[in-house]
């Protein structure tokens, strides 16, 4: 055990990864303390966590529920100091105070903060996928370059974390990584009935609670269209070595395949609460309040091809790892716009690969090692083309969406 605890910044602390994280620390008092938790607009919560956690820093997303909270926490004589907006989640993210980093944003929101906890040196715990799939080159550079370290907490990468024994970007030996993808909700449902599907289907995940975006992006399969680029980039492996294989029960998390054809895998109950231990915790191993795997009450492990016409997302992300360019800023962006547009019911199930398909054939692609700067400039643009391509199709009604 440590001697002194380490001090960890939640960026995203109200989300599904953010609870669990708080889950797994507080059954470590000794090992955790909490510097700074952030959310964007769920005050209420925060407030609970402020009171359970006792953090320095709490930041929210504007002014109005800035002073919400600091209203609150002064009625309950808090010391938190509350802060707001994009550059306080910087701050949180690269304070002197702060050891360890859980980058629990979802989307490109998180970039920034991702990127300035790596370029603060600091040890990153990454759940924000969207980060890395948009800036992959530059991310791995700045965790390079300022000495930070970067440990997965995705399941499937921080599976391969773990089956790679030695270390994140030691692949002597290494062959293949093989993802391992549930299916989702619409697995086996009959294509013709896609277009019907509501959100609430979509985010009815068979094996894991997750929030509402990663849902969706689980059910398109575009999450593990993100996650073989993520891997890409953290494990610096080319495309034709990164594999994805549906495996309904996701009680196997991802596997390496080596040159003498050992494959390694990594197994446990469907619970983030054991990758985000494990991160918490490396390289020593803790409780994670996960429950045992129970090997008597597992009728069968099976696997199976995933079907690309099935899961068009899933075809448009291996096609951009594939191309070896940024265009997955546009793929990220243009799924992050037509799955909100889903989510408020604007725009059909079957029109997410529609419009991310067409955003990338609209949009010219950039180089890997380009720019924070025409990074975002490519982000906004993708918006833009995906906004205009939701607003040509037939209307349909909108409705408000449920924020964090
Ligand atoms: P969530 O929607 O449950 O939580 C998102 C968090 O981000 C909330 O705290 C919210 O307040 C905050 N947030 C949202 N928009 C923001 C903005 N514009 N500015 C600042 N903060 C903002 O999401 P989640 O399921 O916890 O996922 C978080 C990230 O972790 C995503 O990148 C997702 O892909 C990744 N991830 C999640 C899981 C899972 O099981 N949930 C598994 C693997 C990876
Ligand atoms: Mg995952």
């Amino acid at each position: 055990m440590s001697a002194t605890p380490q001090r960890l910044t939640i960026l995203g602390s109200t989300g599904s990864i953010g609870t669990s994280t708080l889950d797994v620390v507080a059954r470590h008092p000794d090992r955790f303390t909490v510097f700074a938790l952030t959310a964007h607009h769920r005050v209420d919560r925060l407030y609970e966590q402020c009171v359970a956690f006792r953090p320095a820093l709490a930041v929210v997303g504007d002014a109005t529920h800035a002073a919400v909270l600091q209203q609150k926490l002064r009625d309950a004589h808090l010391p938190t100091e509350v802060a707001y907006g994009s550059a306080a989640l910087c701050d949180a993210a690269s304070h002197a105070q702060c050891d360890s980093v859980v980058a629990a944003i979802v989307g490109a929101a998180g970039l920034a903060s991702s990127l300035a906890a790596a370029r603060a040196g600091k040890k990153i715990l990454l759940a924000n996928k969207e980060a890395l799939v948009m800036s992959g080159a530059l991310f791995i550079r700045a965790v390079a370059e300022h000495g930070a370290t970067l440990l997965p907490l995705d399941s499937e990468h921080n599976a391969i974390f773990q089956c790679l024994g030695t270390g994140v970007r030691d692949g002597r030996g290494v062959e293949r990584l093989i993802l391992t993808a549930s299916g989702g909700p619409f697995l086996q449902r009959d294509l013709t009935t896609l277009d019907d599907v509501t959100p609430d289907q979509a985010c009815a995940h068979p094996n894991w609670v997750m929030g509402r975006k990663i849902s969706v992006d689980s059910a398109t399969m575009m999450n593990k269209g993100l996650e073989v680029i993520e891997a890409r980039w953290l494990f610096d492996m080319p495309a034709e070595r990164i594999e994805v294989v549906i495996h309904p029960q996701s009680v196997i998390h991802s596997m390496v395949a080596y040159a003498d054809q050992s494959v390694l895998a990594q197994l446990g109950n469907p619970d983030m609460r054991t990758p985000i231990a494990h991160a918490l915790a490396y390289p020593d191993r803790v409780d994670s309040g996960v429950a045992p795997l129970n090997f008597a009450a597992m009728a069968h492990l099976s696997f199976q091809v995933p079907d690309l016409d099935r899961f068009p997302c899933l075809r448009l992300g291996l096609q951009v790892l594939r191309e070896d360019c940024v265009a997955s800023v546009t793929l990220n962006a243009a799924n992050e716009v037509a799955v909100d547009a889903f989510l408020r019911e604007q725009i059909r199930f079957t029109d997410i690969p529609r419009i991310v398909e067409q955003s990338l054939q609209c949009l010219p692609t950039l180089v890997n090692q380009a720019p924070l700067e025409d990074i975002l400039a490519a982000d906004e643009r993708a918006r833009a083309t995906a906004q205009q391509l939701i607003r040509d199709l037939p209307v349909r009604k909108a409705q408000p969406i449920a924020v964090h």
